[in-house]
């Protein structure tokens, strides 16, 4: 794992940027004055700033969590050195699947503790379950609406996890052990040591307070990435800094570009991938969005079938009556490649029935899609046309 990030990681080195002529200074930047900023004792003053400081792994108020050895996305890559026998994952979101699947793969005894209901909330109620019924199957135990309540070292040295159980209120009877411990209970802007109120920005419970444009209060200081969500991914931090980019460049705020947020994907990395963009289902119903939906299984996919890839499906939305898309989900190998196909009908406003009249290379995944718009075709078959096309075809045969 490190050989491999070895290779990607000159992408974003101090080296890189300053051959394209960067400053690049180590060390903790805080706002002195309005415009100024200080690191290392250096006062730096500008006419923009960009503010881009990520976020940070939420440590939820545990009774006892400061006094045993943890774990989070910021450590285990680099401080966990020898395989433990047993892990706890606190947290079902992304981060704790896509690293409790991982470590569970590499022999670990695994158990994730989610707060809530299901695995990856933000996804339909389906796509989770079909994870945790992967997960599940691959050995590792899941324990749902369930509240970390207190945390120790056992006399053999063991973590041990003490539940609360959120449907009774009651301490679980009994308590968890492992050799290790990760937590994965969210992310947190990273503003505090920024020291923002020098600087008199604004600031909410979600971070960094931005306008469409990407302007904190002061219009010159701009902020994107995780520090101002609200989607908190690379390629939202990217997209956000190619905004900023144009809007510091152009003197004038009408020629500003605004953030455009109609068409987000993202994409778990558990095996098969879970990929989305748009609107879900859940999210249709809690908008009162009337949709039709689609569902496609990779079973019916003969690439799936014949590379045993076959688990996993993909659920299109439309607009009730109409074949605009408003959201996909895929689950499958590399779902997070074949969702691009959706997000570029969405983003150029081409129908699901148009995916379908477009010829897909046989035998590949990208078939998904395609039979996603057979589908939709299929649905537009009144019985009325049905009886023509009925009596077309027995008139061809005579
Ligand atoms: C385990 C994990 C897996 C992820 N996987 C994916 C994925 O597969 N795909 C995806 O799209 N996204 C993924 N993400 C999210 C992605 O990493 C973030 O959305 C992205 O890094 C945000 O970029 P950013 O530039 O806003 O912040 P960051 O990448 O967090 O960078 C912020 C930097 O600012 C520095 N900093 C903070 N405060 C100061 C200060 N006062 N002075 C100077 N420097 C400061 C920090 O040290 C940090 O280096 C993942 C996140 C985690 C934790």
């Amino acid at each position: 794992m490190r050989a491999r990030r070895a290779k990607i990681s000159p992408n974003d080195s101090q080296e890189r940027f300053e051959s394209l002529g960067v400053n690049v200074l180590r060390g903790e930047a805080r706002f002195v004055s309005p415009r100024e900023v200080e690191v290392n004792g250096q006062k730096l003053s500008a006419k923009n700033f960009v503010i881009a400081t990520g976020s940070r792994a939420v440590i939820p108020k545990i009774e006892g969590i400061d006094d045993v050895p943890y774990f989070t996305n910021e450590t285990v890559f680099d401080e966990l050195h020898q395989k433990p026998e047993s892990m706890i994952v606190l947290g079902g979101g992304p981060i704790g699947c896509e690293l409790a699947q991982t470590f569970r793969r590499l022999g670990v005894q695994l158990t994730i503790v989610q707060r809530g209901d299901q695995l990856l909330p933000r996804e339909d109620r389906d796509v989770a379950e079909f994870l945790e019924r992967r997960l599940i199957n691959e050995g590792v135990r899941v324990i749902k609406n369930s509240d970390a309540h207190s945390v120790a070292t056992s006399d053999a040295g063991k973590i041990a996890l003490q539940l609360l159980d959120r449907q009774s209120g009651r301490l679980a009877e009994r308590t968890f052990f492992a050799d290790a411990l990760l937590v994965a209970t969210g992310r947190t802007p990273h503003i505090w040591s920024l020291d923002l109120k020098s600087a008199k920005l604004d600031v909410s419970e979600r971070g960094l307070c931005v306008n469409d444009y990407l302007q904190t209060s002061q219009p010159y200081i701009y902020a994107v990435g995780d520090v101002i969500g609200p989607f908190l991914f690379t390629h939202m931090a990217d997209a956000q800094a190619r905004v900023v980019v144009r809007n510091i460049l152009v003197p004038f705020q009408f020629l500003r570009q605004k953030m455009d947020y109609s068409v987000v994907p993202w994409c778990t990395y558990v095996d098969p991938e879970v990929a989305h963009v748009g609107l879900g289902e859940k999210e249709a119903k809690k908008k009162n969005v009337d949709y039709d939906l689609f569902v496609t299984s990779l079973e019916d996919v003969d690439r799936a079938v014949v590379e045993s890839e076959d688990a996993g499906f993909a659920k299109v939305l439309t607009a009730k009556g109409s074949d605009k898309i408003l959201g996909a989900t895929i689950v499958a190998p590399h779902a997070g490649d074949l969702l691009h196909e959706f997000v570029m009908a969405m983003k150029a406003n081409v129908g699901l029935g148009k995916i379908s009249s477009m010829i897909h290379v046989y035998p590949t995944f990208a078939e998904l899609a395609r039979k996603a718009g057979d589908k939709y075709n299929k649905s537009r078959l009144t019985p009325r046309a049905k009886k023509t096309f009925s009596w077309l075809y027995e008139r061809a045969r005579k």
